[in-house]
């Protein structure tokens, strides 16, 4: 899928979600500049979306990405660490929001990265979309107060640290 990449006012937030309210697309606004605020050395975050994506694009294997905010806290030729928000279509064809950190893999098979999923907000009737995307954006925002290292979050999900050689 082609992402689009911008700041957040670049994201055309009527389009991707034709159901939110006036009110939704300013409360999400708001919260997005929260994130944005959050400049973790100096890769700050990056919003990148999926016209395409704008309507559900029916039973997939894999989830579609429509949104997501990806901050890189740490990356080098031998490790990773990164946190991200993201808004996407489930399998099942629901729009869900999803805050994770995804770190490189150390495993004796190489999986190359891990997404330690910590917060998946599936939005239906009772939650909105806007109201889901504030409590994931507050977890994030949460995380890059104090967002270790991968290491850290590795070991989170029981997952091996890296090697010292
Ligand atoms: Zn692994």
């Amino acid at each position: 899928m082609l992402m689009s990449r911008g700041t957040f006012d670049d994201v055309p937030l009527a389009t991707l979600f034709p159901q939110l309210t006036p009110a939704g697309m300013e409360a999400m606004r708001v919260v997005a500049g929260t994130v944005d605020a959050t400049r973790v050395k100096e890769d700050g975050p990056r919003w990148e979306w999926a016209p395409g994506h704008a309507v559900c694009p029916g039973p997939q294997p894999g989830v579609a990405v429509v949104l997501m905010a990806d901050v890189i806290v740490h990356a080098d030729a031998g490790d990773q660490l990164e946190f991200w928000l993201q808004v996407f279509w489930t399998e099942q064809g629901q729009i869900a929001v999803n805050a994770a950190v995804n770190v490189a893999c150390w495993c004796e098979t190489d999986h190359a990265s891990h997404d330690i999923a910590e917060l998946t907000l599936v939005v239906d009737e009772g939650t909105a979309l806007a109201a889901a995307f504030t409590e994931g954006s507050e977890r994030l925002v949460g995380w890059l107060v104090d967002p270790h290292d991968a290491d850290y979050w590795r070991n989170r999900a029981a997952l091996p640290p890296r090697w010292t050689r």
